[in-house]
């Protein structure tokens, strides 16, 4: 069972840890660095990114997290964890930072007062099924990508859902649905990174 953390200083960590849950994977708060060195995959949950992103550099996860992206690690952002898996932020608070790790410019608050928060039922590429019902809440939109970032589901001409290699970003909320389609294919691609991992290191060992 992959042991999926969920970034737990700011945000909504709960119904990650749920959805997580009910997805197979063994689901585990991570506030320090030593929380996060026992997790095979990471979820960053809605929230605020600003706030997140000084909690992240005060608690001393940043570097880490960075780290671990890095080398591999599965990590999926939800909204405001979304955010933080850009490598660019369009119009960032003073002091704001990413972790970084997908090649793409996000537009916080992207949607407008207007429309502040709104549901979409949204095809997601890789989710089968039918389509999946997207909840908006402050969200931001992809503004641009990088050659390896595949888009996996679009709204009013905005990416909402972007893959980089074993980086997963949706501009909305599965967790607050009764749907745990996307934690799954989360929790696959964890497993699939696991897998490979050992693969290699059995190699090294043995070779
Ligand atoms: N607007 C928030 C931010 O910029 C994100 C909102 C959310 O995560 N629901 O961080």
């Amino acid at each position: 069972t992959p042991v999926i953390g969920v970034f737990a200083l700011q945000g909504d960590v709960r119904e990650h840890l749920a959805a997580l849950r009910s997805s197979g994977a063994e689901p585990v708060a991570v506030r320090r660095p030593g929380e996060l060195a026992g997790c095979d995959g990471l979820v960053i949950p809605g929230g605020e990114s600003t706030t997140m992103s000084k909690l992240a550099v005060s608690f001393g996860l940043m570097e880490p997290l960075r780290a671990r992206v890095r080398s591999g690690m599965p990590v999926y952002g939800t909204c405001a964890g979304m955010i933080m898996l850009a490598d660019k932020i369009l119009d960032p608070r003073s002091g704001q930072e990413t972790v970084g790790g997908i090649d793409m410019i996000v537009r916080r608050n992207a949607f407008g007062r207007q429309n502040e928060s709104f549901e979409a039922a949204l095809d997601l590429a890789g989710v089968p099924g039918g389509p999946v019902e997207g909840v908006f809440i402050r969200a931001p939109w992809v503004e641009s990508t990088g050659a390896g970032v595949e888009v996996l589901a679009s709204y009013d001409g905005h990416p909402v859902a972007v893959r980089q290699g074993s980086l997963l970003a949706t501009a909305f909320h599965p967790e607050l649905t009764g749907d745990h389609r996307v934690h799954a294919l989360f929790t696959a691609m964890v497993r699939t990174a696991g897998e490979s991992g050992r693969e290699a290191s059995g190699g090294r060992i043995s070779g």
